[in-house]
């Protein structure tokens, strides 16, 4: 449901820009859409090697920009020079905590930080147009393993 209304919207994109809605291109948007997780452009082109598509990277690429100028599709800074996308629509704001070590990736809201964070802004006549919090770390499993995690 929520992919169709996705994947009309893209196609919509796609003839504005006057670039033609080719099947390859419709099979990224899905597996964008329908991508549960965070993902790079590079992983993103694997999974859909792997599922037998025929696309190459630039396709890939392009096809991101296109999903992400028309708001389907967010970026994330996670890494120096590695962006990490994730479905946009159908989904509310969050944040992200990342571990170093494994890259786990942890989402949390926290509407006090929300509104603190709008606040400070007021405060500066600023007007914010996004933003993102990501706190990198080491996850609870890699504290462990390095045998010195303490109880949290
Ligand atoms: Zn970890
Ligand atoms: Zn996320």
């Amino acid at each position: 449901m929520e992919t169709q209304k996705g994947l009309e919207t893209f196609r919509a994109a796609l003839c504005r820009r006057h670039l033609a809605v080719t099947s390859q291109r419709m099979k990224i948007a899905r597996a964008v859409l329908e991508a549960q997780d965070h993902f790079t452009a590079d992983a993103l082109l694997a999974r859909l090697k792997a599922d037998g598509a025929r696309v190459g990277r630039v396709t890939v690429y392009r096809t991101l920009k296109v999903l992400l100028e028309a708001g389907l599709v967010e970026e994330r800074a996670f890494d120096k020079g590695r962006v990490a996308y994730e479905r946009a629509l159908g989904r509310s704001h969050h944040d992200h905590m990342i571990c170093v070590t494994c890259r786990r990736v942890i989402e949390f809201e926290s509407a006090r930080i929300e509104r603190e964070q709008r606040r400070q802004a007021q405060a500066c006549g600023f007007e914010v147009l996004t933003h993102q919090h990501t706190l990198f770390g080491h996850c609870r499993g890699c504290r462990a393993k390095r045998g010195n995690g303490s109880k949290a």
